[in-house]
């Protein structure tokens, strides 16, 4: 990342974008009067599409397979990111330090924040600067973020206003069933814990009023001091179940796992297939809770 910035500085960022964009004018020639959005991930980007329909091509900047929070991206990004419409930020830390240079340059993009009106978690257990990420994984905060699209697409492309307020509309009510169903299943383990890797369910844990044992310190893997810790809360809860991220190879993941006889269960978190991802998630939680539950 360092030797990229450290490029853009030396010969302007403006003459580089200048160079991308019209040595690949050809596609953008090409393209039809869909809007053209950029976001990061693919949960944001089966969000859009159930907002736009078949009026946007959406581009999913991580491929697949990369970590979110270590992701530097390559010029090849850049050059997309500037013939896009709009780009959906979701606050990542490569983000923070990436977009300042990119408003600045000469494109139209337009640089929105999906998160607004969210009210955001800060994590001091978490390295990622400011607030913990995982937003999307919650039904109410993706209610919130459907909004948001909406709203936005419907400013730069009023002609269809109706039909992204109606599709808003349509996926929110989904989601409202959805947060409702949830809410119901988890109702018996409310105030309960889950053992996790990394703190990536904390906004769905606030949705239904349960809490997350992180084995991560802080970004990173822990120390000794904290694996005795989540190790001896873990076994105090009676905690059977460690989640893990299948991006991170998670050793003391599986330290933990043995030292309290648990399993390891792995938990997507990026898939665009969201609504299917987050019903596969409550039923690991739902049994790991009655596990937890039964012994007491
Ligand atoms: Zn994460």
């Amino acid at each position: 990342m360092l030797t990229q910035f450290s490029l853009f500085r030396t010969i302007g960022i403006k003459l580089i974008l200048f160079g991308i964009i019209t040595g690949c004018a050809c596609e953008a020639e090409q393209s039809s009067d869909r809007l053209r959005i950029m976001v990061v991930i693919p949960p944001q980007q089966y969000f859009v599409e159930r907002v736009a329909g078949d009026r946007a091509e959406v581009t999913v900047l991580l491929p697949p397979g990369a970590n979110p929070h270590t992701y530097e991206p390559r010029p090849a990004d850049l050059a997309v990111l500037s013939r896009a419409d709009i780009y959906f930020q979701l606050g990542l830390p490569f983000e923070e330090a990436w977009l300042p240079r990119l408003r600045s340059a000469e494109t139209s993009t337009r640089f929105i924040d999906m998160l607004a009106d969210i009210d955001l978690i800060m994590d001091d257990e978490h390295n990622h600067g400011h607030h913990n990420p995982h937003v999307w994984l919650s039904a109410r905060s993706a209610r919130t973020i459907t909004g948001n699209i909406a709203r936005e697409l419907s400013d730069i492309d009023p002609q269809y206003a109706r039909q992204y307020q109606e599709n808003a509309r349509d996926f929110i009510a989904e989601l409202d069933a959805l947060d409702a169903e949830f809410a119901e299943r988890l109702r018996p383990f409310n105030r309960r814990t889950l053992l996790m890797h990394h703190p990536a369910w904390v906004y769905f844990a606030r949705d239904y009023d349960l809490t997350i044992l992180a084995i991560e310190e802080h970004g990173s893997e822990p120390g000794a001091g904290r694996m005795a810790d989540v190790i001896e809360q873990a076994r105090r809860l009676n905690l059977r179940t460690v989640f893990v991220q299948p991006t991170i190879n998670p050793r003391t993941a599986d330290m933990v796992a043995g030292d309290i006889q648990g399993r390891i269960v792995v938990l997507e978190n990026l898939s665009y297939e969201w609504e299917q991802n987050m019903r596969t998630a409550v039923d690991e939680f739902e049994r790991a809770l009655q596990e937890s539950n039964h012994a007491e």
